[in-house]
């Protein structure tokens, strides 16, 4: 599987998934994603997707200014 936008090849890698909302930030580490080694663009598989939305929806309603989280906690 190559990347849809420069075609560059995809390596697994746990990144740092950011939410930038209103008045509030979530941070999900080490959260498993494809990167594309030329221009960097993130891919998540249909699971992990899902796995992130969840995680956002639950976070949102606790109103801390910044949120950080372990993705392996959550999913866990
Ligand atoms: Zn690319």
């Amino acid at each position: 599987m190559n990347c849809f936008k420069c075609d560059g090849e995809l390596k697994d890698k746990k990144i740092n998934y950011v939410v930038d909302m209103d008045d509030t930030i979530i941070i999900i580490k080490k959260v498993p994603a494809k990167v594309c080694t030329k221009c960097g663009v993130q891919y998540f598989d249909d699971q992990t997707s899902q796995n992130i939305e969840k995680i956002v929806n639950k976070l949102k309603q606790i109103s801390a200014e910044v949120t950080i989280v372990n993705y392996q906690d959550k999913v866990a």
